[in-house]
C-alpha cells in the first residue's frame, strides 16, 4: 500500500477520533457524525484509488447493494426497532470478518505463527459475532423467546464448543498445514458458540449483549485488518471495539451488574423471583390530572420506552411550554438505560427541540425529588420501579432507579398494568401518592393540552 493511501488513512483516523469526541455530548453529536462521515468518505475514496485492494466493479456492486439496503432500512425501520437493526449490522460486520478469514485461509499456504493466530481470531470472533447477533435480532424481534434459554444440554454443548475452539486454534497456530477439516470445525464451533452464548441471555440484558456484540464486530474487523494488512481497518476496528466495550461497561454500571453477571448468570445461577405485589391502583382522569398540574410549581417528567412507542415527544414539548407559561419549573429526569439504547430519550427529546439544559441526570433529580410537586412518568416502568430498592429477591435489585415515588404526587402514563422489559411488577403503581392515567401516552398528553387550552 503506497504512502499516499496511508496518509489519507491517517487523516481519516484523525476524523474518527474527533468525531467520537463530539459524539460524547448531545449538543455536539451532529458535528461528530459529520466528522466521522467525512473520515469514512476519505477512507473509501483513498481505498478506491489503491488499486491493489479490489476491482472497481466489485466496489461499485458493494456500494450499490449497501446503499439500497441502508436506504430501505432507514426508511422502513421504526425508531423502536433500532436495537434489532443494530444487531443485524453487527452480525454483518462479523460475517465479513469470518468470510475474509476463510478466504485468506483458502488462498494462502505460507504462514507465520502470528498470521495463523490472527486468522483464527478473525474467524472465531467473526463467527461468534455473526451468529450471536442473529440470535439477538431474533430475540428482540420476538421471533424466538426473549427469555434466557438455559437447558442443561445446551450448557454442556457450550463448554464443549469452547474447548473445541481453543484446542483447534492452538493446533492451527502451531501447525498451519494441519487437516483443513479442522479449520472448518473451528468455523462451525465459533458459530455455535455465538448461538448458545446469546441464547443463555435475555430480558433487560439484551441491549448490553447488543453493545458487546458491537464491540466484538469492531475487534473482528481489527483482526481482519491485520490479516489483509490494512492499517485503517485495524484502527477503525479498534475504535469500534473500545467504544463498544466502554458503552457495555456504562450499561452494566447503570444496571448495577458486572459483565460476567450479565453473560454467565443464565449458565451459572438459579433464576431470581420477584415478589408478587398486591393492592389497588388509583386511576385518574384527564380533568383531575389537569387540576394537579395546574397547581404544580415544580414538575419533573420522567420518560421511558413508552414515549418512543407512542412518539409523544412533540406533544411533550407542547405540554412543557404550557406548564412553563403557567409558572411551573419543568425538568426531565433521564435514566441512563431508559428506552432500548443508551441516549434513546436524549435523541427523542432533542428531536422535539427540548432544551438540553432541562435534561437532568438521575443523581441530580434524585437529590431533589422530595421537592417535586408532580412527577409525570411517561411510558417508563423498570427505571422507576422501587423494587430495585425494596425487593432483595427480585431480578433488578440494586439497579439504580429514578426515585419518582418520593415526589409529592406521581402520575403514570401507560396503557395497561403490563410489565416493562424486565418482566416484573412495579410497586410504584400501588403507592398512595401514585395516580394511573391509562391510555396511549401521546393521546393522553394531547387531551391534557386540550384541557389546558379550553380552560385558559
Ligand atoms: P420499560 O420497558 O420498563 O417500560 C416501558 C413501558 O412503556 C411499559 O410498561 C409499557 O406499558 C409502556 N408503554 C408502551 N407503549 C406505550 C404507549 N404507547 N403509551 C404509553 N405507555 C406505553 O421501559 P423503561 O424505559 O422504563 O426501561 C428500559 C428497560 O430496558 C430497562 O429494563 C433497562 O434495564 C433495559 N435496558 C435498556 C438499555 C438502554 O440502553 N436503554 C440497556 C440495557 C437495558 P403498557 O404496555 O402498559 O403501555
Amino acid at each position: 500500500m503506497n504512502i499516499m493511501t496511508n496518509m489519507f488513512y491517517l487523516f481519516s483516523t484523525f476524523c474518527f477520533v474527533i468525531g467520537l469526541k463530539f459524539l460524547g455530548r448531545p449538543a455536539t453529536a451532529r458535528k461528530g457524525n459529520l466528522f466521522s462521515s467525512i473520515g469514512m468518505l476519505i477512507a473509501v475514496v483513498a481505498t478506491l484509488f489503491s488499486k491493489d485492494i479490489v476491482s472497481f466493479e466489485m466496489i461499485a456492486v458493494g456500494i450499490s447493494v449497501g446503499s439500497i439496503i441502508g436506504f430501505v432500512a432507514a426508511r422502513v425501520v421504526a425508531m423502536t426497532a433500532m436495537p434489532q437493526l443494530v444487531a443485524l449490522f453487527n452480525g454483518l460486520g462479523g460475517l465479513a470478518s469470518l468470510l475474509i478469514g476463510i478466504g485468506i485461509y483458502l488462498k494462502t499456504f505460507q504462514y507465520t505463527l502470528l498470521d495463523a493466530i490472527i486468522v483464527c481470531l478473525a474467524v472465531t470472533i467473526g463467527g461468534v459475532t455473526f451468529t450471536g447477533s442473529l440470535i439477538a435480532w431474533a430475540k428482540l424481534s420476538g421471533i424466538i423467546s426473549g427469555k434466557p434459554i438455559t437447558h442443561i444440554l445446551l450448557k454442556i454443548l457450550y463448554f464443549l464448543f469452547i474447548l473445541t475452539t481453543l484446542i483447534i486454534s492452538v493446533l492451527f497456530s502451531i501447525h498451519w498445514s494441519a487437516d483443513p477439516n479442522l479449520f472448518y470445525i473451528l468455523v462451525t464451533s465459533a458459530c455455535f458458540l455465538g448461538i448458545l452464548g446469546v441464547l443463555f441471555i435475555g430480558g433487560a440484558d439484551m441491549p448490553v449483549v447488543i453493545s458487546l456484540l458491537n464491540s466484538c464486530s469492531g475487534l473482528a474487523a481489527s483482526a481482519t485488518g491485520f490479516v489483509v494488512h490494512n492499517n485503517l481497518l485495524i484502527i477503525a476496528g479498534a475504535l469500534v471495539g473500545a467504544s463498544g466495550i466502554i458503552l457495555t461497561k456504562i450499561m452494566c454500571q447503570s444496571m448495577n451488574r458486572s459483565l460476567n453477571n450479565v453473560l454467565f448468570m443464565g449458565i451459572l445461577k438459579k433464576k431470581s423471583h420477584a415478589k408478587t405485589i398486591e393492592g389497588e391502583t388509583q386511576p385518574i382522569n384527564i380533568e383531575n390530572t389537569y387540576y394537579l398540574l395546574e397547581a404544580a410549581r415544580n414538575v419533573l417528567i420522567v420518560p421511558g420506552f413508552g414515549l418512543a412507542v407512542s412518539q409523544a415527544q412533540h406533544s411533550v414539548k407542547e405540554l412543557t411550554q404550557i406548564l412553563e407559561d403557567n409558572g411551573a419549573i419543568v425538568n426531565f429526569g433521564i435514566h441512563p438505560v431508559a428506552g432500548r439504547m443508551p441516549g434513546h430519550m436524549n435523541v427523542l427529546l432533542a428531536e422535539a427541540n427540548i432544551d438540553y439544559d432541562q435534561l437532568l441526570e438521575m443523581d441530580q433529580v434524585n437529590s431533589t425529588m422530595e421537592l417535586t410537586d408532580v412527577c409525570i412518568v411517561i411510558g417508563a416502568n423498570d427505571v422507576v420501579n422501587p423494587s430495585a430498592r425494596e425487593d432483595k429477591s427480585g431480578p433488578i435489585y440494586g439497579m439504580p432507579i429514578i426515585n419518582v415515588d418520593k415526589a409529592k404526587t406521581v402520575i403514570v402514563l401507560k396503557r395497561s398494568m403490563a410489565t416493562g422489559y424486565a418482566g416484573i411488577q412495579n410497586g410504584l403503581f400501588y403507592k398512595d401518592n401514585t395516580r394511573m392515567l391509562f391510555g396511549d401516552a401521546k393521546s393522553s398528553i394531547q387531551e391534557l393540552i386540550n384541557e389546558f387550552k379550553s380552560s385558559a
